[in-house]
């Protein structure tokens, strides 16, 4: 009895004491929207998967629930043709005013446009197909859950519509360097598929980091013979 008393008092002791516990109470401590986005999908948030808003959860375990493939398959022609990818969120990005970068860059190990075929992350619907000045010819998919997934800088496009289904896995395009410029810009910086991946919430769209997700689907790749 004894023992549970002091259990509660240790529970319901006042913020000084609560902060001199352990485990039970750090829990309790939420992750702030700016380590959310930052660091979605890592395993150190699926560790700590508790201390999220119930909102926030509910983005995780929906990304779960339909991400299923990297966007880039691997050839099987030729081991020469992989990719790269580094955490750039949020870095310094000068394209059409100074802004944080809002995705992760996954980079061609051969510098060519046209070669490197990318598919779909999950099933959805395309939601947005054609030119942007920035992200050149780009695509947005959006999944049953709302998710919105943006895939740009592309070189082509395959035999896909505006408002068509698609399933996960399904070929998108090439991987191009298309952008920063009016229609048909190429060439301003490196071959490279720019992954977005954005909530909306109340109007408001909430980007995310998908460096830790594309680390998790990397166990996911597609085999495609190209060279
Ligand atoms: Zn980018």
């Amino acid at each position: 009895m004894v023992i549970l008393l002091l259990a509660l008092f240790t529970v319901l002791g006042t913020d000084k004491l609560t902060h001199m516990g352990t485990g039970n109470t750090e829990k309790k401590r939420k992750i702030s929207d700016e380590d959310f986005r930052n660091e979605f999908f890592s395993d150190g948030m699926w560790e700590r998967k508790e201390e999220l808003s119930a909102q926030c959860r509910q983005y995780l375990m929906q990304v779960k629930r339909e991400a299923v493939y990297f966007p880039v398959p691997e050839s099987t022609l030729d081991t020469g043709l992989g990719t790269s990818y580094v955490d750039s969120w949020m870095g310094e990005r000068t394209y059409a005013g100074r802004r944080g970068h809002e995705g992760t860059d996954i980079m061609a190990d051969k510098n060519e446009r046209g070669l490197y075929p990318v598919v779909s992350i999950t099933d959805g619907v395309i939601s947005n197909l054609g030119w942007l000045d920035k992200g050149g010819y780009r695509i947005g998919i959006t999944t049953g859950d709302g998710t919105y997934y943006y895939y740009a800088h592309l070189d082509s496009y395959a035999n896909i519509r505006e408002g068509s289904p698609v399933k996960a896995g399904e070929l998108l395009g090439y991987m191009g360097d298309s952008g920063y410029g009016p229609e048909g810009t190429t060439g301003q910086f490196d071959v490279h598929l720019h992954l977005g991946i954005y909530f909306y919430r109340d109007g408001k769209e909430i980007s995310v980091n998908p460096y830790h997700l594309l680390k998790f689907l990397e166990n996911n790749k597609l085999k495609y013979a190209y060279s």
